[in-house]
This record gives structure tokens, sequence and C-alpha cells, in this order.
């Protein structure tokens, strides 16, 4: 790809011809990287168009059982609430050829911002392999037929006697499916290509090989994508060094994995109406995520916050609808508890209302969302800030949600989910725990990417949409809370710091404060 000019100063692409490889099918295996030129306005547009694709599987994956009916209907909802995701899975678009660029050109920019871990390329290919998955599935059987054609992956069925004198096993192996032997064709492949077919029983196997009926092909192209992509990804790690040379692309490649793509919660926004500093008290204890219960807690009994906590709990404050007056009351008030006024005013003001953007560079700053809040600057000791999800010692967090009387059952769940690396979903069924939700559909409405996201669907359960605004999409019905008790901090070791989101005055207005 080339990449025109300076976009970014004008915001508009300084040329526009993108004259890319014709993309012959709906599905690719991405086997050629595409030749165009394109903006780094587009290439940036590109990049989080296909993000949040892929996020959409990740959410749809992660909460529901893989093929079941509830899945594909959530995928396919997930998906149709993004714009490359809804020309994706559309099924009229024989006529409309462009989303094929765009899908080619996306997936090879997400290649280039996946490749640089193991950890990273393992997410990008597990999403790419079940998004491919999904949109074969949803392809008629000429068009699947094409497609393995132009792929190169030609089986012959196995003739009609050698199916005769195999259905005994052919209809043994499909199960309670046995009715498909009658009407499919088999396919007879190195038990190599079905791993997952075998692992499951799913096929009749002899002499090395494996019977397997039209239904079930896609095993068989998913194989050859995954050992495809995991090599493509391979050979793009290596010509990564060669990017490194081009200032503009790698800063946005790099901060991709860690970009938040929904809303912003700046305080501007908050559609709850102004909260006062009295109402902070009870509020936390309702509706406030795990991360800012705690940091709530130890500001109740500790007076002080280190500068960490600060900024996480401060912009969150903003971020519900806690005005620069209110802000400066709570703090002080609080603060105020283990030190006098003029200290306070000297030493904690500015910083309170730099956040309101009005010190320094006067920036509105927005809260954090739980992806930043969970990968950059983790708590050291004294520090309360972080996601207890991810930093807290899972036996400590155990003890800390029994003491807030939350079920065995839940407990064990949300700790599954902590040792499996899944926090914003062991959050969200802390939140069903703590909202009393027990219907499957709400629960798999339930996704928590933000602490203010968090708030915002909890208040809006609780109290119902403020006159005038707009319901929250997807907020389950049930209201019944049982958020109680106050919890120990974790404890966290390992401090780094973590400076990469700050500006200067965020680095001064620290210094100056961080005792
Ligand atoms: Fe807070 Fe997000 Fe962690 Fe939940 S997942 S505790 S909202 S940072």
């Amino acid at each position: 790809m080339d990449f025109a000019g300076n976009s970014k100063k004008t915001g508009r692409p300084t040329r526009n011809k993108k004259q890319f490889n014709r993309v012959g099918h709906n599905l690719q295996f991405y086997k050629i990287p595409p030749t165009g030129e394109i903006s780094l306005q587009e290439f940036e547009e590109y990049a989080i168009d296909r993000l949040k694709v892929l996020k959409a599987v990740e959410v749809a994956g992660i909460r529901l059982m893989k093929g079941s009916s509830e899945y594909i209907q959530k995928l396919q909802d997930e998906l149709r609430k993004t714009s490359l995701g809804h020309d994706l899975i559309r099924t009229d678009k024989k006529e409309d050829k462009d989303f094929r660029q765009k899908d080619l050109v996306s997936h090879f920019i997400l290649r280039l911002a996946y490749c640089r871990s193991e950890e990273l390329r393992r997410w990008f290919m597990q999403q790419e392999l079940e998004l491919f998955r999904f949109r074969f599935l949803r392809e008629g059987p000429d068009s699947r037929d094409e497609f393995l054609r132009e792929n190169s992956l030609n089986y012959e069925p196995i003739s009609d006697d050698l199916k005769t004198e195999l259905d005994g096993e052919l209809r043994a192996a499909a199960g309670s499916k046995s009715g498909v032997v009658d009407t499919v064709e088999y396919f007879k492949v190195p038990f190599t290509e079905v791993f997952d077919l075998v692992s499951k029983r799913k096929v009749y196997l002899e002499d090395g090989y494996a019977y397997v009926s039209r239904d079930d092909m896609i095993s068989i192209v998913i194989t050859h994508y995954r050992s495809h992509l995991s090599h493509s990804l391979a050979v793009t790690t290596r010509a990564l060094p060669h990017l490194e040379e081009d200032g503009r692309l790698l800063p946005m490649l790099c901060g991709l994995s860690k970009r938040y793509l929904g809303q912003d919660f700046n305080a501007k926004k908050s559609n709850v109406g102004e909260i006062t500093a009295d109402m902070i008290e009870t509020l936390s204890k309702k509706s406030f995520p795990l991360c800012m219960q705690q940091l709530h807690q130890s500001l109740r009994q500790n007076h002080h916050l280190r500068h960490g906590g600060r900024q996480q709990y401060g912009l969150f404050l903003k971020g519900i609808g806690v005005s620069l007056e209110e802000a400066m009351r709570f703090w002080r008030t609080e603060f105020c508890k283990a030190m006098d006024v003029d200290k306070f005013d000297k030493q904690y003001s500015y910083n309170i209302r730099h956040n309101y953007g009005k010190e320094g560079k006067r920036t509105n700053y927005t809260p954090y969302s739980c992806m930043k809040i969970i990968t950059t600057n983790p708590p050291g000791p004294g520090d309360f800030h972080g996601c207890p999800f991810k930093h807290m010692e899972v036996d400590m967090l155990a003890q800390k949600l029994r003491g807030q009387h939350i079920s065995k059952d839940n407990v064990e769940k949300i700790s599954k989910c902590v040792k499996t690396g899944h926090f914003q979903i062991a959050c969200a069924q802390y939140f069903e725990a703590t909202h009393n939700i027990r219907n499957p559909e709400d629960s798999a409405s339930i996704n928590i990417n933000h602490p203010n996201g968090y708030f915002l669907d909890s208040y809006k359960l609780l109290n119902g949409p403020k006159e005038g605004t707009k319901p929250v999409p997807n907020t389950p019905k049930v209201i019944k809370v049982k958020v109680e008790g106050t919890g120990t901090p974790s404890s966290q070791t390992n401090k780094q710091s973590d400076l990469n989101d700050m500006d200067d005055d965020d680095l001064i207005a620290s210094m100056e404060t961080d005792m």
C-alpha cells in the first residue's frame, strides 16, 4: 500500500486514487496484499472499522456458545451495528463490490497492528477465523463451491458405492443428524485437516482419512485459513522493522490494540443530570463499578488518594456529571479531614481544575476506558487505582466479593473469568450479580467497556431513563440491587511509572502533588 500525503493536518486526503487489486469473491483468504493508494486518514478509518468488527465477534463469542442460535443472532446484531460488519454480512451485495476492497485493505492494516506479539496474534487470529466461519456459513452452496475452486480446495466427493458401503459408520458418526447421510455428499480427507471434528468425534476415521460431510466442509476451510494466516502473521512480524522508518504509521498501529471505540463519556454528554458531592456516597454503593468503589472506599478511609487514583476517580466523577464546583467540594471535604485547607488548595486544587480544562493547556480530559485502566499504569504499593479484576489477587477478589454477599456460584464464575484473562466479562458478571439479572437474553446484552458506561447502565436500570433522554439500548429491565459492604484494597506490587498518557501539564501536576 502507498500512503498519500499528510492528510492529518488538513483532515482531507490529498490524493484519492484507489486502484486496488480486484477481489473476485465475497470471501477471501487474504493471500495477496493490496496494492493501491490510500490516505492516512482512510488508513486509520479502515483500521478502526475492522477493529470494531473484530470486537463485535469477540463480544458475541465470549458470552454465548459458538454456533448456538443465540450466538448467531447476537453476532449478526453486533456486526450490523458497525459499518464494515454491516456490509460484510449483507446478502444483497452482489452488485456492490466496494466492500471487498475495504475488507481486504482493513484486514491487512490490522495484520500489521496485531503481528507484534504472541498475545496480539492469537487474539487477531481467533477473531478473524470466527468472522470467516460466520461469513462462509452465510454464503449459498454455489458461492461456497466457487470459493473452494478459487482457492484450489478441490475435493472429490466419494462415490455412491463407497458411501453405501460405509453407510452404517457414517450414520453413527453423524449421531442425531444421521439423516444427512442420505442427502449430502461426503469427502475423504486426511484426518489432520479436520482435527476439530476428530476431537468432537463427528467424523468416521479409517486408515488416516476422515469422511467429512459437505455440511462440515467449513472445518477443512478453517484449517487452511488458520495455517495460512498464522504463516502470514509470522512473515509480517519479520517485515515490521521496515515500518519503523515511517514515523506516521507506527504510533497509530501500536495504539490500535488498546484503542477504546465507544462513547467518550465526556461530562457534557452525561445524561443523568447533575450529580452533587452529597450524592456520591450513595451512588458509589449502588451504581459504581468495582474499580471506582475501591477508590471511593480508600478515599473515605485514608482521606487521601495518590495521583493515579485521583486521575482515574476524578475523571470518572466528572464523566458521571459532577461539576467542577461539586468536585472541588467533594475532594476538599475528604482531604481536609487529614490536612488543612491551605495545604489542599496549594497542592491538590490545581490538579482538579486541570482535569476540568481550567488550567494548563485547558484540555477537556475524558474519563478512562476499561482498556486504558487495564493495560496502562498498573498500581503499585499504596495505590488503589486500576481494575480489581485485573490487578487484584484472585483470592482477595473472591474474598471481597463474598464480603458483598455475592453468591458462591457467582464468585466462582467471576473468578474463572479472571483466571482466563477475561476481566471485562468478569465485570459484566459482577454487574449481573449485583443487579440480580438472571435472564440469559439480558445477560448477553451487558458489555462493559467503560466504567462510566457501567454507571450509566446501572443508573438507568435502577432509576429509569431521565425524562427527555433516550433509553440505553439493550439495557435489561430487572431492578434490584444488592451491593453492600466495603472491601479491602488489593495488595499490589510492581509499580511501573507510566507517563505515556500524560502531557507536560499532567506531569507537572503529578510531580507537585503525588504524595
Ligand atoms: Fe472498572 Fe472496567 Fe475493571 Fe469493571 S472492567 S472494574 S469498569 S476497569
